[in-house]
């Protein structure tokens, strides 16, 4: 798989593990984190106290954190691996000197960067090659990423963190290599940032105890802050715990699933961040207040949005707290991996907007991420603290929500998306597809999608509209512009007997892969 716009050394992810021997699910948090310097208002233009257009402050150096990517494959291969990160790059840097075929999706996703990647010669070298997108067929390749992944395989990933390639990242962000392409015009001042050595050299991964919910006797193991994927997805679960949606029409099932995820989604915008404290965590995430939220629900009509989040402090059904909705972004990989000893992992990484922050670093042949991007650039609780305004070394929260369920203490499915915070809703919707609605994991993939996120309107694929849409609007629900796709999942389901279905998009994004990789005996 080659998916340099979405993932690489540049950015950060959540990998999720479940060990079999020792039967337990782990995490790594590699999560970008910001720079020491960072401040609340760092997204605030000084000139007219205003917050930047969100493409200002994409293509910027203020939008890069510390990459954790890097770090996360030599934690996750030293406690679990077989083999030793350096020999596991090897292929990786064979793949890149000798290139792959671009196809549609390649080509397209350059297309949509074109104006970004032309700001910064780096970039524009690497994929606009005589000023544009590559034709479909040609090969792509990139051999400053291969010597990349040689000097780390040979050095250590010191090289990155406190060394040549650490220093070639600072340089990028606080001097942004700009070619001011002609004939390429950018709206807006490329801002430098503050990054620096000794942010990449005190850069620690996290490995927090996984979220853990119950849902119609499986576990449902996420992944804990700073993402608010487990949380909202624990949260809606257990809301939906409350109806047997088996027995409910189609137009009933998914009227509790766009409730439960708005509400899930009030919750998480007023109480969740990097610092939420766990007793809050456990809260939201608690059958208790599933019920406090579940009462809500009216089968007959559906609740005006955005609906305030509860206030966890009170007790009682709807509980309402001050607070206000917010909004975010698009793009990312998800892998979803099980070998014959039944380990499993579900990784979810990305360098946030399609195309990072479009800075290639000269020279190393890997895109910087804009992960910065995913905090809130000014409060958007009302009077209420916002859980996720930037701050200094705090991570972004994030929505993206590798997921492991078990059954009897087994695996039963893995699964993950990419898709900013339509992620939260899609993982959902796969899952209660799947375990409710009587569909196969590759029928539960494939079905159309939406995803209400405590706004005005559903956003939803055109097919989910048009099928869907009128039961839903009878209801008072409404809908917002259709989006072409929502996410880019993969999964694997464990069948008794020692079986696997790996199931990847047949469409979306271009289509995805599953299979089996052979073992050479
Ligand atoms: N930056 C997003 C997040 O962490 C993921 C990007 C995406 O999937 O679009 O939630």
């Amino acid at each position: 798989m080659t998916e340099p716009f979405s993932a690489g050394i540049g950015g950060g992810g959540f990998f999720v593990y479940y060990d079999a021997k020792h039967k337990k699910v782990h995490t790594i948090d590699g999560r970008e984190s910001g720079p020491a310097t960072m401040t609340e208002d760092i997204f605030i233009d000084p000139a007219d106290g205003l917050p930047y257009d969100f493409q200002e402050a994409r293509v910027s150096g203020l939008s890069v954190g510390t990459p954790g990517t890097l770090a996360t494959w030599e934690a996750a291969a030293g406690k679990w691996g077989t083999r030793s990160l350096g020999s596991l790059l090897q292929p990786a840097a064979k793949v890149a000197d000798k290139g792959f075929a671009v196809d549609n999706t390649f080509r397209q996703q350059i297309a949509d960067n074109a104006a970004a990647f032309a700001q910064f010669g780096s970039t524009s070298e690497l994929y606009l090659p005589a000023g544009a997108p590559p034709v479909v067929g040609s090969t792509q390749r990139n051999p400053d990423l291969a010597d990349t992944y040689r000097l780390i395989a040979k050095r250590g990933t010191g090289v990155f963190y406190r060394g040549s390639v650490g220093a070639d990242i600072v340089r990028t962000v606080q001097n942004p290599p700009v070619a001011g392409a002609p004939g390429a015009p950018w709206a807006y001042p490329i801002r430098p940032g503050d990054l620096r050595l000794s942010d990449l050299a005190n850069y620690r991964l996290r490995f927090p105890a996984p979220t853990k919910s119950g849902y119609r006797g499986l576990d449902v193991y996420g992944m804990s802050t700073p993402s608010s994927g487990g949380t909202a997805v624990g949260e809606a679960l257990n809301i939906l715990e409350k109806t047997d949606l088996s027995k409910v029409s189609m137009t009933q099932a998914l009227h509790r699933y766009a409730e439960a995820s708005a509400l899930s989604f009030a919750d998480r915008n007023r109480y969740v961040g990097a610092y939420t404290p766990q007793s809050t965590l456990d809260k939201l995430i608690s059958d208790g207040w599933a019920t406090q939220r579940a009462c809500q629900i009216n089968p007959a009509k559906a609740l005006t949005k955005p609906v305030p989040p509860g206030d966890i402090n009170a007790s009682g059904c709807t509980p309402a707290a001050v607070g206000g909705p917010v909004e975010d972004g698009q793009s990312t990989t998800n892998l979803t991996v099980a070998d014959k000893w039944g380990n499993v992992v579900e990784y979810t990484l990305t360098i946030e907007q399609t195309g990072g922050n479009a800075m290639v670093v000269p020279g190393r042949g890997f895109l910087l991420n804009n992960e910065m991007t995913d905090f809130n650039f000014t409060g958007t609780q009302g009077t209420a603290p916002d859980p996720n305004l930037p701050g200094p070394n705090k991570r972004p929260r994030s929505s993206m929500s590798p997921t492991i369920v078990l059954k009897h203490g087994k695996p039963f499915l893995a699964l993950g998306s990419p898709g900013g915070a339509t992620i939260i809703t899609t993982v959902l919707q796969v899952l209660i597809n799947r375990v409710d609605l009587g569909m196969t994991l590759p029928e539960a993939m494939a079905a159309p999608r939406a995803s209400q996120r405590n706004t005005a309107g559903i956003q939803a694929e055109p097919a989910f509209h048009t099928q869907y849409g009128p039961g839903l609007e009878a209801l008072g629900h409404s809908f917002s512009a259709d989006v072409p796709e929502l996410g880019a999942a993969t999964a694997i389901e464990f069948r008794p007997g020692g079986g696997m279905i790996a199931s990847a998009e047949p469409v979306r994004r271009g289509s995805g892969a599953a299979g089996v990789v052979r073992v050479r005996r």
